[in-house]
């Protein structure tokens, strides 16, 4: 019998997670992953730690290698977009990047993991040169080119979401950094109020200049960038990194495969599109979301590793045996000497979707209080819930110090739909070593039910 012909679009982390899974679990397969890029795996994750000079090297920032992928038994070809798809025949067609030459690539399985690429701004002035994006290889060369350039010396960051690792990375590379947004405040579209102020004050004490409220028109410049033009006046600038939001890969799908209006890929609770043997996972598709009961963009390393999987599970059976679970989403934001974790649902996201959502913020030191300020850092933790059910939907810490153990137990909470009662009565190790005699779950779940603290 021949084998079975497994297709994989892109070699990102949903690219890689499938084929490693798929040549791990069946024996009967030929696996081979189509990228269009010519440096495969790149892994965004690290880009900040790379252009902080904290990896051991650009080409190494990846999540795997084709020869990596070849010991396995798989195949991996880069520089190759897939352009078409063709459900009657089962095939797609294949498309050289470098030379244009087309073939026809048959399967028996396809899962697509295409991603999503940065949204750019199509503004007047947006070709002009030293106007740059923040995703794959390529960006980081551009980035870390423009770090290193003496001649540059201010640069303008657009959209202080994810745009604030730009903007440290800059600062601390001795520029003079703008970080503009329509936006009142850093990170507001995903932090509370609280940790907002405290990004903002982290952000303007490493001399970073916040131009929040402010709406971008255009660029100008003779050949490259000089100006970035807003409602509130012009920014002089060398550079301009934007950061504002994505859209997916998926233009090659249009006509074939069922898309939402904005592009992504519909699927069903298998993952499966509305073509037959035909999967789509990761940033390209909206996952089932635990705390909100339905689906939402949930674009994360870790939820499209963790759909790759659910897929490859059950490629073969004639109908999956078990619906995908679902997931709770989490993701770390940092600027400089603050490092931030937000599990599950924002108070704001679960209001704007119809939850009666309240979030409860604790701040406290990590240790009992005999422990001097210098090594017992302060913690912010909060948690977001229903206010009828006390069901967890939500959840955050930040601090200076490593507190994201705390955030991975409020995303197990969350997962298992557990209540501010189940939490208060959770019990945790003490050790003053590590945390006070009630840990930082306990205490900001006993602030929320209203209870007197004894820590
Ligand atoms: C700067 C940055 C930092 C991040 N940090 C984190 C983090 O710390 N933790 C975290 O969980 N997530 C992080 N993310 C998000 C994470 O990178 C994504 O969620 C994840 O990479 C999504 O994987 P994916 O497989 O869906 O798609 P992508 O990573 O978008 O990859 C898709 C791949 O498909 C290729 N491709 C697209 N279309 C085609 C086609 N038609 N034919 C062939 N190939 C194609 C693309 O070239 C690309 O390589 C970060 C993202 C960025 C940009």
């Amino acid at each position: 019998m021949s084998k079975k012909q497994i297709v994989i679009v892109g070699a990102s982390h949903g690219g890689q997670e499938a084929a490693y899974e798929i040549l791990d679990r069946y024996d009967d397969v030929d696996v081979t992953v189509y990228e269009t890029s010519d440096f495969v795996s790149f892994m965004s994750c690290g880009m900040k730690l790379y252009l902080e000079g904290k990896t051991t090297g650009q080409d190494n920032v990846r999540n795997f290698t084709p020869e990596g992928l070849a010991e396995r038994g798989g195949k991996v070809v880069n520089n190759t977009a897939v352009t078409a798809l063709d459900p009657a025949t089962k095939t797609v067609t294949v498309k050289n990047v470098k030379d244009g030459s087309t073939k026809e690539v048959s399967y028996d399985k396809l899962i697509i993991s295409s991603g999503v690429n940065p949204a750019s701004l199509p503004l007047p002035g947006a070709d002009l040169k030293n106007i740059m994006l923040m995703r794959g290889y390529d960006c980081a060369s551009e980035i870390n080119a423009a770090a290193q350039n003496k001649d540059i010396k201010n640069v303008a960051v657009i959209g202080a979401g994810n745009g604030i690792a730009a903007a440290e990375v800059f600062a601390k590379a001795g520029k003079n950094v703008t970080l503009i947004d329509g936006g009142h405040k850093p990170l507001e579209n995903y932090l509370n109020d609280t940790y907002t102020d405290l990004f903002a004050k982290e952000l303007t004490d490493h001399g970073v200049n916040l131009a929040m409220n402010t709406k971008v028109t255009g660029f100008a410049g003779d050949g490259k960038v000089e100006k970035v033009e807003t409602d509130h006046g012009e920014i002089a600038t060398d550079c301009v990194i934007i950061t504002v939001g994505i859209k997916p890969n998926t233009a090659w799908l249009k006509g074939t495969v069922d898309l939402y209006d904005n592009g992504y890929i519909k699927v069903d609770n298998y993952f499966r599109t509305n073509v037959k043997d035909v999967y789509a996972i990761g940033d390209a598709v909206f996952p089932f979301s635990i705390p909100a009961n339905r689906r939402v963009p949930m674009p994360s390393a870790i939820a499209v590793r963790h759909e790759a999987q659910y897929v490859v599970e059950h490629l073969f059976e004639a109908k999956p045996e078990r619906v995908f679970k679902g997931l709770v989403g989490a993701q770390l934001l940092e600027a400089f000497n603050l490092h931030a974790v937000t599990t599950g649902l924002s108070e704001k996201t679960a209001k704007h979707i119809g939850i009666n959502a309240k979030e409860t913020v604790l701040k406290s030191r990590l240790r009992p209080d005999y422990i001097p300020e210098k090594d017992n850092p302060v913690c912010y933790i909060s948690v977001v819930y229903n206010e009828e059910s006390h069901q967890l939907l939500g959840g955050s810490t930040l601090s200076s110090y490593d507190i994201s153990g705390q955030a991975n137990v409020l995303s197990l909470a969350i997962r298992n739909k557990l209540t501010l009662e189940d939490l208060a009565e959770a019990d945790f190790f003490f050790s003053p070593t590590y945390d006070k005699q009630w840990s930082l779950v306990n205490q900001v779940v006993q602030k929320a039910l209203g209870l007197k603290l004894t820590v």
